[in-house]
């Protein structure tokens, strides 16, 4: 089944047509049309999926795809353009340039925390780049991935950009075949096995991964707005955000007052009783519910710890100086749960990052540029944003991806068009002036006498 479904898509992008930009112009137009007339329905499956609120999809996802939408067919001809190179004595009356072509047959592979995003921006990429692009989304976001998987065809064209379903033995299975990208987003385990099978094929890969983003918050700073936006970016999903906040990072001396601002804009965001809010999102399914739960026994928390296996619901939690070798503090949490870890200066959180596998993101809140500029410099993350958290991720001309463990190649824009393409250098000589060749044609006593 797979394997005929690759094959199509393999016989459709040999057939050219992917290729023409009037074409790729159509797609992205009729992709665009699906998410403008589709968006109730796709609010409503991520309801269904992680009671997500109706008025965060736009705001996280579909906001996002359509302006990637707009900007790939705002800039496609520019993008597609021959790029013209600087020459050398040589090569001086040659036409020089780079030519991005398309690669073939791409295959994405999407995580379920944002399955619209994190399957469309890859393919929207694709489509502009002049590939055919298999989709495969996860399948725990089981009503947007059957949504997806419905819509997809109606607005597309059906051999090039197939949806193919199922989970891990689906995906293995997809992986034996030969494709000539992958671009996989989900976790850096299962990252391994996706780069282990690409690798049999030698095929490049893309890995969007994930890992423990740091968010330091230097005592200087306005820690009630620091809090305010941690509390979004950290509780927004459910916590299930690759680049949520996963631990906080300050001095002994505001730890008290950071948990009591966050106390007060959680009050705030989502009320007495987070469970009864239709803002508050639920955890994907009961596996991950039992692996967070796990994560915080043994822990008092300072706000929250309130849970219902029934509804896969846990409250936003906050725990208080939690030691920096805890089980909690190995592993990416990817939930409601937010540790503090107190350090002694910002030296001391530097070196805290350092000693760790490299984030995707990062994190400073700091009111002396100097001072977070400096982080900045002696560390490293997939991307970083000063005073707020995740808004890197919202600006297409911003390359989004991880460094490390947090993963390979990044996205976005015009990044996802390079990614996406094979840049082919291309020299046209004439065949005049031939005797300029000479020095370099044997025999020697020939090539030494023109010295
Ligand atoms: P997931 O379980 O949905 O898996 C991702 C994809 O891999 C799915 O399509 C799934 O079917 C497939 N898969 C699962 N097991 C597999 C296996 N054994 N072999 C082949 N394919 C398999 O998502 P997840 O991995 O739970 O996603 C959460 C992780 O993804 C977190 O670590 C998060 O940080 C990361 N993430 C990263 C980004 C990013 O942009 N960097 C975005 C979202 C999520």
């Amino acid at each position: 089944m797979e394997r005929q479904v690759v094959q199509r898509a393999k016989e459709a992008f040999l057939s050219g047509r992917a290729r023409g930009l009037e074409f790729r112009l159509q797609q992205l137009h009729a992709l665009q049309s699906m998410i403008t007339e589709k968006e109730t329905e796709i609010c409503t499956a991520l309801k269904q999926d992680i009671n997500r609120s109706q008025y965060d999809t736009p705001l996280l996802e579909l906001i996002g795809i359509e302006n990637e939408i707009k900007l790939a067919i705002e800039k496609i001809a520019e993008w597609t353009a021959p790029r013209p190179v600087e020459k050398n004595l040589l090569t001086i009356s040659d036409e020089v340039y780079v030519q991005p072509e398309p690669l073939g047959v791409v295959l994405i592979i999407g995580a379920w925390n944002y399955p619209w995003a994190l399957t469309l921006l890859p393919l929207i990429g694709a489509i502009a780049a002049g590939n055919a692009a298999v989709v495969k989304p996860s399948e725990l976001s089981e009503c947007s991935s059957l949504l997806l998987r419905a819509l997809l065809p109606r607005y597309l064209d059906k051999d090039l950009y197939p949806v193919v379903m199922g989970g891990a033995a689906e995906t293995q299975e997809l992986l034996r075949l030969r494709f000539d990208h992958v671009f996989y987003t989900g976790s850096s385990a299962v990252g391994k096995l996706v780069m282990e099978a690409a690798a049999r094929h030698l095929t490049p890969v893309t890995l969007e991964l994930g890992g423990k983003s740091p968010c330091y918050i230097d005592k200087d700073c306005d820690i009630r707005v620091a809090c305010r936006r941690i509390t979004w970016g950290k509780f927004v999903n459910c916590g299930q955000t690759c680049i949520a906040p996963d631990y906080i990072l300050c001095e002994p001396c505001i730890q008290s007052r950071v948990i009591e601002c966050i106390r007060r804009t959680l009050l705030e965001f989502y009320g007495a009783d987070p469970k009864c809010s239709a803002d508050y999102s639920r955890i994907i399914n009961q596996r991950h519910f039992t692996r967070i739960m796990s994560l915080m026994e043994g822990y008092t928390p300072v706000v929250g710890g309130q849970s219902d296996p029934s509804q896969c619901y846990i409250a936003p939690t906050v725990l208080k100086d939690v030691p920096p070798h805890s089980r909690l503090m190995q592993e990416e949490i990817f939930g409601p749960v937010l540790p503090i870890v107190t350090v002694s200066d910002m030296d001391d959180a530097i070196n805290f990052i350092n000693e760790r596998e490299k984030p995707l993101a990062l994190y400073i809140f700091c009111s002396n540029k100097k001072e977070a500029k400096r982080m900045i410099e002696e560390t490293t993350s997939g991307g970083v944003t000063v005073n707020d958290v995740m808004m890197h991720y919202s600006l297409s001309s911003l390359p989004f991806g991880g460094v490390g463990q947090s993963g390979m190649g990044s996205y976005h824009g015009k990044h996802t068009f390079e990614r996406l393409s094979h840049h082919r250098a291309c020299m046209l000589r004439s065949l005049n002036m031939e005797s300029v060749n000479l020095a370099r044609y044997p025999p020697q006593d020939r090539r030494r006498a023109r010295r």
